[in-house]
């Protein structure tokens, strides 16, 4: 049987700021999971909602047969390298400060193989492992492996470093001869910050995000048309939303990565220029952000969130930009474009949404600009 102290201190060795070790038994907060599934809160993330995933979630030794302790790490992600007038600058598009760097998979599930790797060389396993894919609820395990509490803004918070890090884990048949106590279950005590400050009211109530108004749901997961009420609150993010953690009091003992790939290659890979997502071609948009977790959403996700930062800018310099954008050849940007120019010109922009009305055949565009135009 594997010592629990050397396990911990390989992980160190590998770069993971973080570890914890508990059993490999069923969440204790799945009934709560199954409950926000069926409320419809997962929004169009489907998957989530596959009776498959649902069943694995409750019984881990479908997805790991014989799996006796679930190994988990966490690495910080955020650097201080991007100062907050650049974030906040409307002219910029901002993106949440996980995916500032490479793409966090690429690094994690490097480490953990070869942590995976050194563990068989002590003894043999079996094992499988994950890095944020939604396969079993990995907080809420990360919490009874000791590694925090789980914030009213649904975040796996330590109490010593905020909750800037990513989690991921190892399910394994090893067992280890002393596992980690849960952690307390909150800290946030009489604390509401995050409730109070998320600019889409995404928590029905405390420890419950609504998906379907989240802005990083919306802005990364939603692969169609973005909720219009929702939109004119997303100021000027572009991919994901770091408010909700960014207000914790607890972020303040989170220290700067010392993982490189984290780090933005320069300011523009933070917050880039809404001038140059407006106008940003598909080969442009792979070189840029390949790589990255970016790259997930396609241009034509990139650019529809740009046009709604655009429209929420009050900055008439984009009007160009997104004229040019009504002759897009998606029709999602064309439409979330009709809606950025309405937001910059108002009536001023009739003339133009008029006519994209007459030559559009694509009968969502038409439906944007019937809801727009008075
Ligand atoms: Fe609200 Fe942003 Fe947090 Fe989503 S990520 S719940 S929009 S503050
Ligand atoms: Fe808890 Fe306050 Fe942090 Fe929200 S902001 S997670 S309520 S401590």
């Amino acid at each position: 049987m594997l010592h629990a102290e050397n396990i911990k201190a390989k992980a160190f060795e590998l770069g993971f700021n973080l570890v914890g070790i508990t059993r490999a038994e069923p969440s204790p907060t799945l009934d709560a999971y199954k409950r926000w599934i069926a409320e419809g809160m997962h929004g169009k993330m489907g998957y989530l909602a596959r009776d498959d995933r649902i069943i694995r979630r409750d019984n881990l030794q479908i997805i790991q047969p014989e799996a006796k302790s679930l190994i988990f790490v966490g690495m910080d992600y955020r650097s201080t390298a991007i100062p907050d007038d650049v974030l906040n600058d409307p002219a910029r598009g901002r993106i949440a400060s996980y995916a500032w760097g490479l793409d966090y998979h690429d690094v994690l599930e490097v480490r953990l193989q070869l942590f995976a790797d050194w563990l068989a060389e002590q003894e043999t396993h079996q094992h499988k492992i994950y890095i944020d894919t939604g396969a079993i609820l990995e907080r809420s395990h990360a919490q009874q492996a000791g590694m925090g509490f789980i914030g009213k803004n649904t975040m796996l918070i330590h109490p010593r470093r905020g909750s800037y890090f990513f989690l991921g884990e190892i399910i394994t048949t090893l067992e280890v001869d002393s596992y980690d106590e849960p952690h307390r279950e909150t800290m946030c005590g009489t604390c509401t910050r995050c409730l109070n400050a998320c600019p889409t009211d995404a928590f029905p109530e405390p420890h419950v995000l609504d998906a379907r108004r989240c802005i990083s749901y919306h802005t990364i997961e939603n692969k169609g048309w973005i909720e219009r009420d929702l939109r004119a609150s997303f100021g000027n993010w572009i991919f994901g939303c770091d408010i909700c953690q960014e207000v914790c009091p607890f972020q303040r003992f989170s220290s700067p990565t010392n993982e490189q790939a984290f780090y933005p290659i320069d300011v523009d890979r933070a917050a880039p220029r809404l001038t140059d997502l407006l106008s940003l071609t598909d080969e442009q948009f792979r070189e840029r952000f390949n790589n990255t977790p970016i790259i997930r959403i396609k241009r034509r996700g990139l650019v529809r969130n740009a046009c709604i930062a655009a429209g929420n800018s009050g900055d008439t310099q984009f009007i160009p930009y997104l004229i040019q954008l009504l002759y897009d050849e998606e029709a999602l940007v064309r439409g979330h474009a009709a809606w950025g120019l309405w937001q910059l010109m108002r009536r001023g922009a009739i003339v133009m949404l008029t006519a994209l009305y007459d030559r559009e055949d694509d009968a969502t565009v038409r439906e944007e600009i019937e809801a727009i135009l008075p």
